[in-house]
């Protein structure tokens, strides 16, 4: 199965990814957990992305094309992989397309702007491992420590309100049109994205079905 899952930043996109990758055993390519692994890193890719990310903007499309096709040809995609972050725009999704890469599906979570602003408001994540959290809908078993890895909970940079409401500007104009150019190939697939992670993940497996 090779899968895109397209939402709003704090739809859900990342939990359902993981969800998935479980469930179909291929792995989660997101660009933004890549991106701040590379960031904490202090590699020359973060120094790029983190002038971009900071300010709830796109790092540029030539640099993000080169991190996902490097991913995809990795040994554990064989069997297929699902595509959280990536194509973010229509040059993206055509320089996807040019690779030879063939997509089964492609899934979008929906989500009013509304649940996202409170949502994201209150999203955590783990600095070394990078699982998300929710303070009221998610939260970890021990305030501020990731039940995975035991590691400190933060704020992502990107999740300050100004930026969140920057972020969904971008996403509507941007990236919501590649909707249209996956439905018109007939790949679309749409799911709800409930207050509930279960009732997210029952209507994500009913859209693939
Ligand atoms: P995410 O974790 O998917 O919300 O990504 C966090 C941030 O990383 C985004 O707000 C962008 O700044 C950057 N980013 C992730 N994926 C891409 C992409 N495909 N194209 C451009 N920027 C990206």
């Amino acid at each position: 199965m090779k899968l895109i899952i397209l939402a709003a930043p704090g739809a859900g996109k990342g939990t359902q990814a993981e969800l998935l990758s479980k469930h179909y055993n291929i792995p989660t390519i997101s660009t933004g957990a890549i991106l701040r692994k590379n960031i904490s890193d202090g590699t020359e890719l973060g120094e790029i992305a983190a002038r971009f990310i900071n300010d709830g903007k796109f790092v540029p499309d030539d640099v993000m094309i080169q991190v996902v096709t490097k991913r995809i040809a990795e040994d554990d995609c064989k069997n297929g992989f699902i595509l959280d972050g990536f194509p973010r725009n229509i040059t993206q999704a055509e320089a996807l397309e040019k690779s030879g890469i063939e997509i089964d599906a492609v899934l979008t979570i929906e989500v009013p702007d509304e649940t996202i602003v409170e949502r994201l408001g209150g999203r955590l994540e783990c600095k070394n491992c990078g699982t998300s959290y929710h303070k009221i809908y998610n939260a970890p078993q021990k305030e501020g420590v990731c039940d995975k890895c035991g590691n400190e909970l933060v704020t992502r940079a990107d999740d300050k309100p100004e930026t969140i409401r920057e972020r969904l500007n971008t996403y509507h104009e941007t990236t919501e049109p590649l909707k249209k150019f996956y439905e018109e190939k007939g790949l679309l697939r749409v799911a709800e994205g409930q207050n509930e992670i279960a009732d997210t993940t029952a209507e994500v497996l009913k859209a693939l079905a």
